[in-house]
């Protein structure tokens, strides 16, 4: 008999990352199991944790017993611990946190509950309630009305509350038919359902284009002989992606099996629930994180209990504790927002094609520009790879026009808008048309442009390029910590139009409004859409036309259809080029891509203009052209040179305190700790320690280290072997995390 549970407990402990052994008290033998949520005593506190093993002796003498159950049912099952594991190993974070990542947020110290109704039910024979009716009908009107109405509706689910209302009287008579033995309560469990005021048309299957059809007939067929497979759908916007998701989804509800479908945060839009939830109806559970917290936990526990078979939502949901999973969909799979950047730093893409080995599952990965990494290996075979090269209307993608701000100021034009530009926007307000105008969100990097030339100072030994800090009137490398002041004359053609170029959505709004001032601007930015739902009235005002022009960052690109937007430009393509990041040639031809996917979606063609320093970078062309393969071809080439992912793996480490030097000395103490452990025969690089790209966050000061080596599992050991020491030795306070694939480095 197993009389003993190994309980992780609620307290991050990076040094004593392992369960503590427990005695399972007689009353609880057989009710523990592997995820029970329990409360223990730990020193001289109570405190909550989870269990995650069941033995029949315990690896201590001495145990202590659990005190009690806080779910009667487990909350994570044997398969999902074998994943939370592989998450702890891989991206080298203790378990408990892990644990609290994947189960509904609010479970841990019982912020949510159950929400359950208390019904009126007779406790009588129907013959007996008559009798008593008959007896008392003269003394007691009210009582006898009520549960002789009771007696005709057993199954009315009525509270106390609606039956006091219905009879026109207060809780008294109840109450007193209570005492009187004659009726009782049940309680039963009710659903909060976000979706339920909601009313879905039922909508049927498309007749899948000859592209569409291969690709569903591919991913049925790996669903049925090559379970664990991942597949990437590559697709241009608009050539039918989700119509295949819907497919295959069908296919896999008919055999039984479960389906999540990941999307980004901000694409999860009523609309996109639309879709989903009018093909599959009730079916369906939505995870995302404006439910309110008991929202959250409803859905999650319709899916625990296999009400649902299909869930749909960001990136925790690749967590929904379904029992006989199929099938894993992520969509616009190389969105940077599937990785979380706090806390347990996962990438729900790595963690669904694991998730999808254990359980057998299939992950299909759809996206219009893949990640470099994601498309290498379905080059290499890794991933099959599935495409739908058109558009499913055949309509043409958008055409796309450079135009070279160096030349805009030869020609004696300061402004952020090129003439072209200018006359464009004009002319489509003047046919009553509409206007996006996008700005990279990432405009905090501030780095150094010669407007003249389109030459940007760059790191002499890491190649990224360098970032302005105004408070130090420094140029600094957020890799190798080299920096030098900013020079006055471009160093490559010496004029004298050399500064950091910083600019943000409000600049251009106010120029816009100025510019076009009979026009209806409006801006959509992390800014303007704080306010739960403004992110959707703003796209409502757009899609109803009474908004002409919409400034916007990323918000704005993703998954929502504007048939009358019939021109996008793209104010400065630069700021996502220069982000001192390796990735910032692919993040600029995903997001141009991306952007020129919005326009031209209706009846009428629409056009793109791209505003930039760089004409000839090879995203910006690409990116012209519409040619994912022109960019993957220049990109792969880049990282295979300079041993950048997916050529090598990197771990990114970041010390942060408020006081500046202690985040110093202990950054320079860590890094010292790997130089010695890895010597010179060990492939793995360490460089740093320097400031991180976001120096100073809340008043804390950042420094990093980066990890990097070909070898990608020895280079996870050492890591976790070299933390481990460093966590034992530690004395002061600063925070150190480790960020195992990092983005945005
Ligand atoms: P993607 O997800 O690749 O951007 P969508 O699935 O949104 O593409 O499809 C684009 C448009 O084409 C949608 O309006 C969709 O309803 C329509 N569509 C998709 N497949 C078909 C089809 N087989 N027949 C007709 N229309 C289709
Ligand atoms: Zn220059
Ligand atoms: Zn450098």
């Amino acid at each position: 008999m197993e009389s003993y549970a190994g309980v992780v407990v609620d307290l991050p402990l990076k040094k004593i990352d392992r369960p503590f052994d427990y005695k399972i008290p007689e009353r609880l033998l057989g009710k523990i199991q592997i995820g029970s949520h329990v409360l223990v005593p730990f020193g001289h506190r109570k405190i909550e944790g989870f269990v995650v093993e069941l033995k029949e002796e315990p690896e201590v003498k001495q145990t202590r017993e659990i005190y009690r159950l806080l779910h009667d049912y487990p909350l994570f099952d044997e398969k999902m611990l074998q994943l939370m594991k592989w998450i702890s190993d891989y991206y080298q974070a203790v378990l408990i946190n892990v644990i609290k990542t994947a189960i509904p947020t609010g479970i841990i110290g019982n912020k949510v509950r159950v929400k359950t109704r208390r019904l009126v039910r007779p406790n009588i024979t129907q013959k007996e309630g008559l009798l008593w009716i008959e007896k008392y009908k003269k003394r007691a009107p009210k009582q006898a009305e009520m549960l002789s109405f009771l007696l005709k509706h057993p199954n009315l689910k009525l509270t106390a509350a609606d039956l006091a209302r219905k009879f026109k009287t207060n809780h008294g008579t109840v109450k007193s038919l209570e005492e009187k033995g004659l009726i009782t309560y049940e309680e039963i469990a009710i659903q909060r359902n976000p979706y339920d005021a909601q009313e879905y048309k039922p909508g049927k299957p498309l007749r899948p284009t000859f592209h569409q059809y291969k690709a569903i007939t591919r991913i049925i067929e790996a669903m049925e002989k090559r379970p664990g497979k991942t597949i990437l759908l590559k697709g241009v916007t608009g050539s039918g992606k989700t119509e295949v998701y819907l497919q295959v989804i069908a296919k896999a509800l008919e055999k039984g099996k479960d389906t999540i479908v990941l999307v980004p945060e901000i694409a999860l839009t009523p609309q996109t629930v639309e879709r989903f939830k009018s093909r599959f109806g009730a079916n369906v559970a939505v995870l995302h994180s404006q439910l309110s917290l008991g929202e959250r936990f409803d859905e999650w526990r319709r899916i625990y209990q296999g009400e649902v078979k299909i869930v749909v939502g960001a990136r925790s949901a690749i967590f929904a504790p379904f029992q006989n999973l199929g099938l894993i969909i992520i969509d616009e799979e190389h969105e940077t927002s599937y990785k979380q950047t706090d806390q347990v730093k996962y990438h729900a893409r790595d963690v669904a094609i694991k998730r999808a080995k254990l359980s057998g599952a299939v992950t299909v990965l759809g996206s219009a520009t893949p990640a470099v990494e994601s498309f290498y290996r379905a080059v290499i075979g890794e991933y099959e790879l599935i495409t739908l090269p058109e558009r499913v209307n055949l309509s043409p993608l958008p055409p796309v026009e450079i135009i070279d701000m160096r030349r805009e100021l030869k020609n004696g034009n300061r402004t952020i808008f090129s003439k072209r530009l200018n006359e464009a926007i004009e002319k489509r307000l003047s046919e009553k048309k509409q206007v996006i105008l996008f700005l990279n969100r990432r405009g905090f990097s501030n780095f150094v442009l010669c407007r003249e030339c389109g030459y940007v100072i760059r790191c002499q030994y890491c190649d990224v390029s360098l970032t302005y800090h105004a408070d130090i009137n420094l140029l600094q490398c957020h890799y190798c910590d080299y920096h030098e002041s900013p020079p006055h004359l471009c160093p490559n053609c010496g004029s004298k139009y050399i500064k950091y170029f910083g600019i943000g959505t409000q600049q251009v709004e106010e120029f816009t409004r100025k510019q076009f001032p009979y026009a209806r601007v409006a801006r959509m930015d992390v800014d303007t859409t704080r306010q739960k739902g403004a992110h959707d009235r703003i796209l409502k005002a757009f899609r109803e036309k009474k908004i002409d022009i919409l400034i916007g960052t990323q918000m704005i690109t993703k998954g929502h259809d504007f048939p009358d937007v019939t021109l996008v430009g793209v104010v400065i393509a630069d700021t996502a080029l220069y982000f001192p990041d390796f990735r910032s040639g692919e993040r600029t031809f995903q997001l141009l891509t991306q952007v020129a996917g919005r326009t031209g979606r209706g009846e009428e063609q629409g056009e793109v203009i791209i505003q930039t320093y760089s004409p000839e970078h090879y995203s910006i062309k690409a990116a012209k052209n519409h040619d994912y393969d022109l960019f993957f071809h220049e990109e792969i080439g880049f990282r295979k040179e300079i041993l950048h992912p997916p050529f090598s793996q990197l771990i990114n480490i970041i010390i942060q305190d408020e006081v500046e030097k202690l985040v110093i000395e202990e950054a320079h103490r860590l890094a010292n700790l790997f130089t010695k452990r890895i010597g010179p025969d060990v492939p793995i690089e360490v460089s740093g320690p320097a400031p991180a790209p976001l120096a100073r966050v809340r008043g804390k000061y950042r420094w990093q280290i980066i990890l990097r080596s070909r070898e990608g599992e020895l280079l996870r050991r050492i890591c976790q072997e070299v933390m481990k020491i460093y966590y034992n030795e530690q004395k002061s306070s600063v925070v150190v995390s480790v960020d195992v694939d990092p983005i945005g480095i």
